[in-house]
């Protein structure tokens, strides 16, 4: 059957690609340790599941407004005004069916054919196909391990021509964990003052979960002057353990929401009404489980780091946030275990598969093939276990 060529031009998401084959994996009896997908591993705390299951007995499940019901885009208003400390209104707020959602439904909306979009790399893996499927063209800038990860403005400043409509920002990151201080967002900030042609979305699903006593900024609240050309992105999913609800949601100028709203009114309608009404709690009620998560991802991440410091040849950038540490295994390419060579991420991340039951995503599918991408949503026990296992398999490459 002949398919469209737009769909030729992507690839399906390697992470969740990752996380079906080790599930297979699970259900024929391997017992895998999976590092692959990037969700929280603990349950949605018990007072949203309560909402849920009470805006089903109340009967609210049926259509709402297609752009979210009011009382959800009052609370993310609220929540954008106490962490953010910037103002919007329901005009400003689209609610889509996670993050993932109300990304393609902004590149859809600005996006035409010959646009440019700006991607530091390392990136998160469906970014570039994002806006593949929105007919423009991703252009990938490289950020290197000696900068963090960090987009310099330098290399901003090189990579915006005419053609840039938007600039993509992650922080803290997927994959690196490494997040923007306010300094470099100031220095980004002067360079795209510079351009006002160019837009900004500002994916901020992880800053919830920030380490070291890290203050939250993001690019609006450093420089005024870029206010109306930005757009965030952010949703439940992560910081409230919501994945599977499918709620996030888009916030910045009103024309862009408005037209994002009737795009979405003719693709999927409203986001599952039983979620909003949840998501609404999630955001109003009591934050207590999302901090103490924030914590545990701060122990763990903290452990990992020490563990990865022992495997001879590893190094690892230590990150700000998030729940992914992006350390380095090139030292391990070009080396064999009996015949079967390693010449890349790809082939180190089949390796420990097969050999250490150990499911990790490479480096590759994030723009970064020296790298592999643990994400340690696990048990305590399951992070020693399944690095004990990864050193073990390691040692069989010479
Ligand atoms: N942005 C980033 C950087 C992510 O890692 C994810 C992963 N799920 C998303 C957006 C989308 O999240 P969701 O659609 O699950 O809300
Ligand atoms: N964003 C998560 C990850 O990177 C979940 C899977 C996905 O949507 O890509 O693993």
């Amino acid at each position: 059957m002949k398919l469209s060529g737009r769909i030729g031009r992507i690839k399906p998401s390697a992470t969740l690609a990752i996380n079906a084959k080790a599930n297979e994996l699970k259900k024929s009896g391997v017992r895998i340790i999976n590092f692959g997908v990037g969700e929280p591993d603990f349950d949605t705390p018990q007072n949203i599941r309560n909402a849920g299951i009470e805006s089903i007995g109340k009967g609210r499940t049926r259509y709402t407004a297609v752009g979210g019901i009011n009382e959800l885009k009052d609370a993310v208003c609220s929540t954008i005004r106490a962490d953010y400390g910037l103002s919007y209104g329901r005009e400003n707020i689209l609610i889509s069916s996670g993050g993932k959602h109300a990304l393609y439904n902004l590149f859809m909306t600005l996006l035409d054919p010959g646009d440019e979009v700006i991607i530091p790399s390392p990136f998160w893996v469906s970014y570039p196909d994002m806006v593949n499927l929105a007919n423009a063209r991703p252009v990938v800038v490289g950020c290197s391990e000696e900068d963090g990860f960090i987009l310099r403005p330098e290399a901003l400043e090189k990579a915006i021509t005419p053609k840039t409509r938007l600039l993509i920002l992650n922080s803290p990151s997927n994959p690196t964990g490494k997040y923007y201080g306010e300094s470099e967002l100031k220095a980004l900030a002067e360079v795209l003052l510079r351009h006002e042609n160019v837009l900004i979305a500002s994916d901020d699903i992880y800053y919830r979960i920030l380490f070291g006593g890290r203050k939250w900024v993001s690019l609006g609240m450093v420089e005024e002057k870029l206010r109306e050309r930005i757009f965030i992105i952010n949703g439940v999913s992560k910081s409230y353990c919501m994945t599977g609800w499918r709620i996030g949601y888009l916030i910045g100028d009103r024309t862009v929401i408005k037209a994002a709203t009737d795009f979405q009114s003719q693709v999927t309608s409203n986001a599952a009404s039983i979620s909003q009404w949840a998501s609404v709690e999630a955001l109003s009620g009591d934050q207590k489980p999302a901090l103490e998560m924030a914590k545990i991802f701060e122990a763990r991440c903290k452990r990992v780091l020490e563990i990865i410091a022992g495997l001879p040849g590893v190094t690892c950038a230590a990150p700000d946030g998030a729940f992914y540490v992006f350390p380095n295994f090139s030292a391990y390419f070009g080396k064999k275990c009996g015949t079967r060579p390693i010449n890349g991420s790809l082939d180190l991340a089949d390796f420990l598969m097969e050999e250490a039951h150990v499911a990790v995503v490479p480096g590759e599918a994030f723009g970064e093939d020296n790298c592999l991408r643990f994400s340690y949503a696990l048990s305590d026990q399951e992070i020693e276990q399944g690095f004990d296992a990864v050193k073990k398999a390691l040692q069989k490459l010479s």
